[in-house]
């Protein structure tokens, strides 16, 4: 059960798909979860930069609060089938594989609309090639709370698409769940972070010597 003040969620994953995952999670023997309500769904879409806050307005009306409730547990109930996914799948390269999830993915984008548009592009980073002027970028439109989900599932299509599986790792924390893309150039991250485990294992480490 959840106690206490809540921190804020964590954003160590380095892929929202992942964060949406550690969007539950037990950093010091207590359990959070950063999607109890309807309202908190709305506030982590947001801190996860999967919606923006007027995108969002309208389903924090009293009108909307049923099916954003809806929304919300069906969010719930993909985020426990995508874990397991993700736990099978991890520390290795990630082959052809048939798990029910990957169907669940596709139906779920399937049934959301989607549209293509040109957006300015983000600066350059330094020392990258000829700078673009605009980028195509692909979007979602919610027009009800049910279209939440279809965002979320995009991040894990992504994720599953487009990440190294050999490098998406569960915090070796004894009991973190948090987990993160290694993104680190000699891929040597252990740590959701060093404030919440890397610096307790330090600390243990230094007790036992
Ligand atoms: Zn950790």
């Amino acid at each position: 059960m959840t106690e206490g003040p809540r921190p804020a969620p964590f954003f160590i994953g380095e892929s929202p798909a992942l964060d949406f995952l550690n969007s539950v999670a037990m950093p010091r023997s207590v359990r959070y979860d950063w999607l109890e309500t309807g309202p908190d769904l709305l506030d982590w879409l947001v801190a996860a930069g999967l919606a923006s806050q007027v995108e969002l307005a309208p389903f924090r009306e009293a009108a909307a609060a049923a099916a954003l409730e809806q929304a919300r547990q069906e969010i719930v109930a993909f985020r426990e089938r995508l874990r397991p996914f993700v736990a099978e799948a991890s520390g290795r390269a990630l082959g052809e594989t048939s798990h029910p999830v990957i169907a669940e993915i596709n139906a779920i984008l399937g049934r959301g609309a989607r549209f293509l548009q040109i957006a300015p592009a983000p600066a350059p980073e330094p020392g990258a090639s000829a700078a673009r002027a605009f980028i195509l970028t692909d979007s979602h439109p919610l027009s009800a709370p049910r279209d939440l989900i279809v965002r979320i599932a995009a991040a894990a299509a992504r994720l599953i698409a487009e990440a190294d599986f050999r490098y998406v790792r569960n915090c070796e924390g004894p009991s973190c769940t948090l987990y993160f893309l290694d993104i680190s150039k000699n891929h040597k991250r252990r740590w959701c972070s060093m404030e919440v485990c890397g610096n307790r294992a330090k600390a243990a480490a230094h007790r036992r010597r």
